[in-house]
């Protein structure tokens, strides 16, 4: 079995959440079983094992679990991309807008230094508003973001096109 093919079927559909009419990816099966789990993060391992890279940024919340196992599994750092309020010491902020209101993502400032070459990581890319923020974020550092990668694209709503359009590599495992 391929194994995108493997991580694809441990992810769940759960219709009408958050809200009615929409169909939430929920990758919490993926991580539960150790098989897939590992399958998951051998997928994003081989690809940037031979790269050169720094650090990888994990966006709140899941991306905290899949970027600390990778960055720890790549001999890398690793680096929070938090919702607002959360971070204790001097941050950067970028907001953003949602289908109703905003919201805000913030970053270390020491976090990372000029010049440092980012892998950006997060489970899922929607409308790709939360990825455009949070590669600003770190671009604003002097970053050099070498990918954006997530497990699940939803192409429909035209985020990683976007993404794309503004000059960032985009890996997926599945759409
Ligand atoms: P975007 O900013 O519209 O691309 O939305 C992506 C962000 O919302 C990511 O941080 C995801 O974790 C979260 N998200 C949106 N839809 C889903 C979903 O169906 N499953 C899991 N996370 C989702």
């Amino acid at each position: 079995i391929d194994p995108a093919d493997h991580v694809r079927k441990a992810i769940r559909s759960v219709p009408n959440w958050p809200k009615p009419g929409i169909t939430f990816r929920d990758i919490t099966p993926v991580l539960q079983d150790p098989r897939s789990f590992r399958v998951l993060i051998d997928l994003f391992v081989y690809r940037y094992m031979r790269q050169r890279l720094d650090l990888v940024a994990g966006v709140d919340a899941r991306g905290f679990i899949l970027g600390s196992v990778l960055a720890y599994e790549l001999n890398l750092g690793f680096v929070p991309v938090r919702k607002k309020g959360k971070l204790p010491f001097d941050t950067v902020a970028e907001e953003y807008s949602l289908e109703y209101g905003n919201a805000t993502v913030e970053m270390h400032t020491d976090s990372v230094r000029p010049g440092q070459r980012v892998l950006l990581i997060d489970d899922l890319i929607a409308t790709g508003g939360t990825m455009v923020a949070a590669s600003k974020l770190l671009q604003r550092l002097g970053a050099n973001v070498v990918e954006a990668a997530a497990i699940i694209d939803l192409p429909y709503l035209g985020g990683s096109t976007a993404l794309k359009e503004t000059g960032l590599d985009i890996y997926t495992v599945c759409s």
